[in-house]
């Protein structure tokens, strides 16, 4: 287990014992599920999204620690951002979780999760919750799985 203590930093710690923005939405513009049948994280995301900006966005679900803190940090990064960024910031965090890439600039906390390149099977627990946004940007109405 001491391998972990790496992985489960301070800061994911805290996002996974006080989720932020760990609610649902009463009417969102965009909604979807996420479900990562290796680890058995389920977290649905909701956003509300104005002229083209993320006003607001919030996560309810169930999973492991990684899980929990990514989509808690992922909606700290996206709220108040346009929509035409989220693809560029996935793409970063994507990188900086696969990758032994400098940790590119912009990403702030998200990039506590770096950590879980050295477990790949981590990498979807890590990345669910943005392939949950993804899904509702794209109004796709099943639960998107990472398999
Ligand atoms: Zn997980």
């Amino acid at each position: 287990m001491n391998d972990l203590r790496d992985l489960y930093q301070e800061v994911i710690l805290d996002h996974n014992k006080r989720p932020r923005n760990f609610r649902i939405l009463p009417q969102p513009t965009h909604q979807a599920n996420g479900l990562n049948p290796l680890c058995g994280d389920r977290i649905s995301v909701y956003l509300d999204i104005e002229d083209d900006v993320i006003r607001d966005i919030s996560f309810q679900g169930a999973g492991c620690a990684i899980s929990s803190a990514s989509a808690s940090l992922m909606t700290e990064a996206l709220k108040g951002k346009p929509v035409a960024e989220i693809e560029h910031l996935f793409d970063a965090f994507h990188d900086v979780v696969t990758t032994e890439c400098e940790c590119p600039k912009g990403l702030g906390k998200l990039s506590v999760l770096a950590g879980v390149r050295d477990y790949p099977s981590r990498v979807k627990c890590a990345t669910l919750a943005w392939h949950a946004v993804r899904a509702a940007l794209e109004e796709r109405k099943e639960a998107v799985a990472t398999e």
